[in-house]
């Protein structure tokens, strides 16, 4: 028997970057834990990263290449997506192709399929779903400090007095980061604001929360610019010594933002709060602005990212500890990209399409004479030139553009008529559909390479597993299919090692300073360096400067060496509610789930807290449609119609909605938020405005509920609505449906799935109107139940769930209660899972908080919830004050 062995690795879901420790014992089981020794989270995980062990199942992997749905051997389908990029470059040319690439590729990935296509097919026509995530904080900071900089890093939350978050909920989509920020304010007091239309639970544990109208963040920061101004708190000497444009940018934001009223108004703030924030900021030195996709995703993102980072120059609060602009990216690798060049504006290394010296350069580093020589495609316009026929193949790695794409209906349509789709994946998606060549690719615990996170920290991922079936590394494929088209001398790498060191030549190459982005250090690593490589920041050049946080000496990499003021003003949005559309919806993240779910949709305790596709509402826009917590609704924009149940939550401001992003084809019949965004696109980063597009919202009528808990992994059809959530041992299936009670009846029937040696019960009420059943195995144990009737009348899951997990032979008490399904035993329903650790749901913890639980540290020692990752303490807390509330009432 093998020893057990423990080996570092990197989480793969956010831009945290937290460092895992994957263990494998003995006997082959596996398991993770925060890595003590990383600086990112020195050991702590938030509730994803805590769940990883989960992931690792063969269940639902892609094993072998696929060719028009039928099983292929590698060659004959790497020789096929050669022939076919090849063929199209000779009829129509290079731009004619074009890679669709993702954030989750580790950068040596990254790095070949951007030499194979900028530099030897010779078309910028690579992007990456990366642009949906921080491309305006790239353009932002090229704009202003002449590259794709983030000055600071995380100990700067730990240091700042105060951190402004901006379109950031921090607590859900960073947590670990958070947690550090939370801890170090229990410390020194640090003030948070929080800036979100939405009372997000990250706003829930701020000292200021201003509840923005949507897209107004530049009117707030010309205002706070124009107040720094006004009071006589700018850095007259940081302004005159280090940056360009100030007088401008002043005379705009001043124009823009004239009073402290009329930015209140403008946002739809208090002018109080407004104010108070004003305040805050200019008197505190320390203060550090993070923002994520609330500022990104939007029309004018790149607007927005300057007018924060003016305010920051403004002040000179940029490369001292505590303080800085700091875009907080989503995805674990989106830094990696941005590095290689993975954005189609950008050629490698972070020189762009500007002039020929620079695209000489590359071109000579990389012995390619038919380098492309201009920017390619960006995401939406590279899916419009599918639809239209431009792009003849089209090759997607590791992402789902049908779900995840705004106008995500058009997008498929472009996937449906392509003449040629190659998907490279781990699972099948709602994309993989349109593969005409599948191709398996490795998982996190199988891949090889490193990551870069959020404060340009590079961490080793480390393979643990092998990888099953005849899935490859993204890296080899690549390779292989250039190999196959010519280009074997310029592809022929061993190992990830030998592309990292090439990545990191590059970066040096003819680079005396001027370019930030330096490797050159790491530009000879051995082996044995690379693969015992411990987390290290970028810059790393060979001339031995090791710098983290950047800026400090008021040097920019400008021509002139100086920042650049970007004058910008509040622009409208393109789209404006109206009376077809009376309400804004803005799409995000949950706390315990990953972009389109492929991984962590599959673990029960991550799908606890959320188990539905749900819309929320503001209590009287949901009174107005007639909507309860619960009901079905039909949610349309210009783009496309979903449907979704409804939260009502006092957290959403009125007029406003909130749907979360992950929802796709596998896991719903029609909940996609990708299908409602609109594909308005930034003029500086062509980043989409996935955070803003008028909705109308009404009442589904419908006329049946039903719930399915089994042991089978289906896809329903022919349903209005389902959706499905991982359970122990099985699914649970929510069925929903416009019919008549019979009619949905025999609908749902049809899922039933009774083996012949399985024991079947069944009852229909008298009048037709409530339908139960429950198959029982030959062991005694329940193996399936469908019950259907009046929504009202379904009970709560909790015991039927409970009976799949076991497994165990029934008692004669619970085959007699099966059909109810409710315990012959009475338990109270723990309700929704607030802490997925522990499974702690809602009942449970207001029943704690009712009898006299007051704090988190009272809730934590009686239930345990809260004491594990820690992701939702911020809900608890939020339980705790409405009690408080309650009582003072
Ligand atoms: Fe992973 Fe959570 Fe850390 Fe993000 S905060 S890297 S999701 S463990």
């Amino acid at each position: 028997m093998e020893e057990a062995r423990e080996v570092r690795t990197t989480c793969p879901y956010c831009g945290v970057g937290c460092g895992v420790l994957a263990k494998i014992a003995a006997d082959g089981t596996t398991s993770v834990r925060g890595d003590p020794g990383h600086p990112a989270n020195f050991g702590k995980l938030c509730s994803k990263g805590t769940a990883l062990g989960e992931t690792l199942g063969p269940e639902g992997r892609l094993l072998e290449p696929e060719i028009g749905g039928r099983q292929a051997g590698w060659d004959e389908a790497l020789d096929l997506v050669a022939e076919k990029f090849s063929r199209a470059i000779a009829k129509h040319g290079p731009d004619s192709v074009a890679f669709y690439v993702s954030g989750q590729l580790l950068t040596e990935d990254y790095y070949v399929a951007n030499k194979l296509m900028k530099g030897f097919i010779g078309s910028a026509n690579i992007d990456t779903n990366s642009r949906l995530c921080m491309a305006s904080s790239v353009a932002g900071h090229r704009r202003a400090f002449g590259e794709d900089i983030v000055p600071g890093v995380y100990e700067d939350f730990e240091c700042a007095d105060l951190i402004v978050l901006t379109g950031s909920n921090t607590a859900w989509c960073h947590p670990v980061l958070y947690r550090r920020m939370l801890a170090a304010r229990g410390e020194r007091g640090t003030k948070i604001v929080v800036i979100d239309p939405r009372r997000t639970a990250t706003a829930d544990a701020c000292d200021l929360h201003l509840a923005l109208d949507p897209g107004t963040d530049v009117l707030l920061f010309n205002g706070l610019l124009a107040h720094l101004v006004q009071s006589g708190k700018i850095d007259s000497d940081f302004i005159r010594d280090h940056t360009s444009g100030f007088d401008a940018t002043a005379a705009l934001a001043c124009a823009d933002a004239p009073s402290i009223a009329r930015v209140a108004k403008g946002c739809g703030l208090a002018a109080a709060d407004v104010q108070a924030f004003y305040d805050l900021f200019a008197e505190t030195d320390r203060t550090l602005t993070a923002y994520s996709q609330g500022v990104n995703q939007s029309a004018h993102g790149t607007d927005k990212v300057n007018a924060i980072i003016n305010c920051h120059l403004a002040t000179g609060r940029i490369g001292r500890p505590g303080t800085g602009p700091f875009s907080v990216t989503g995805q674990p690798n989106a830094m990696g990209g941005r590095e290689v060049g993975g954005l189609a504006n950008q050629l490698a290394a972070h020189m762009d399409f500007a002039d020929e010296a620079t695209i000489d350069r590359v071109s000579r580093f990389w012995k390619a004479a038919d380098i492309a020589r201009r920017g390619g495609l960006k995401a939406v316009d590279m899916f419009q030139a599918v639809a239209d026929g431009r792009i003849k193949a089209l090759w997607v790695m590791g992402t789902n553009p049908a779900v995840s794409m705004p106008d995500a209906s058009r997008v498929r349509a472009a996937l449906a008529k392509c003449d040629f789709v190659v998907v490279s994946d781990v699972t099948r998606t709602d994309t993989t559909r349109y593969a005409d060549v599948l191709l398996p690719a490795a998982a996190w615990s199988e891949k090889d390479g490193t990551v870069t996170n959020s404060e340009r920290r590079i961490s080793r991922q480390r393979p643990f597993l092998p990888a099953p079936g005849e899935a490859r590394a993204d890296w080899r494929i690549v390779c292989d299919v250039a190999a196959r088209m010519g280009f074997g001398d310029a592809f022929a790498y061993q190992a990830p090692a030998e592309i990292f060191r090439e990545h990191a030549a590059l970066s040096a190459f003819e680079n005396s300073g001027e370019r930030l982005f330096d490797l050159g250090g790491m530009a000879n690593l051995s082996d044995e360096a690379y693969s015992a490589f411990a987390p290290r920041h970028w810059p790393a050049s060979e001339r031995g400067e090791r710098q983290t946080r950047l800026f400090g000496d008021g040097r920019f990499p400008t021509p002139d060496r100086r920042a650049r003021f970007v004058p910008v003003r509040q622009e409208a949005t393109a789209f404006t509610v109206d009376a077809d559309n009376p309400l804004a919806l803005n799409t995000g993240r949950l706390r315990d789930q990953w972009h389109t779910m492929t991984r962590t949709g599959n673990v029960p305790r991550l799908m606890a807290n959320a188990p539905e596709p749900a819309v929320d509402l503001h209590p009287a826009d949901a009174a107005a449609r007639h909507l309860k917590d619960g009901d079905l609704a039909h949610l349309s924009t210009r783009f496309g119609f979903v449907r979704a149940k409804v939260r009502v939550s006092e957290a959403q401001r009125r007029g406003q909605a909130f749907m979360p992003m992950h929802w796709s084809g596998q896991f719903a019949a029609r909940a996609a938020a990708g299908l409602l965004s609109s594909p308005i696109t930034d003029p500086h980063s062509g980043q989409p405005e996935l955070k803003h597009v008028p909705v109308r919202i009404v009442r589904e009528n419908t006329g049946w509920a039903g719930v399915l808990i089994t042991r089978r992994d289906l896809r329903p059809t022919g349903f209005v609505h389902w959706s499905r959530h991982a359970v122990e041992g099985g699914w649970v299936y929510e069925l929903t449906g416009t019919e008549p009670p019979d009619q949905g009846i025999l609908l749902a029937r049809k899922l039933l799935g009774v083996r012949q040696q399985d024991q079947f019960l069944e009852y229909t009420d008298r009048r037709g109107l409530a339908y139960r059943a429950a198959s029982i195995d030959d062991g005694g144990a329940m193996a399936e139940a469908l019950l259907v009737g009046a929504p009202e009348q379904l009970p709560a899951r909790d015991w039927l769930v409970s009976l799949l997990a076991t497994r165990q032979p029934l008692s004669t008490a619970d085959r007699h209660a099966l059909l109810s399904g409710r315990s012959p035993v009475p338990t109270p329903a723990i309700g929704r899972v607030v802490c997925a650790c522990f499974h702690v749901g809602i009942n449970q913890l207001a029943s704690a908080v009712a009898s006299g639980c007051d704090s988190l540290e009272a809730i934590g020692a009686t239930l345990r919830a809260g004491t594990n990752c820690g992701s939702c303490r911020s809900e608890i807390r939020a339980i705790i004050d409405a009690r408080h509330v309650q009582a003072a009432e």
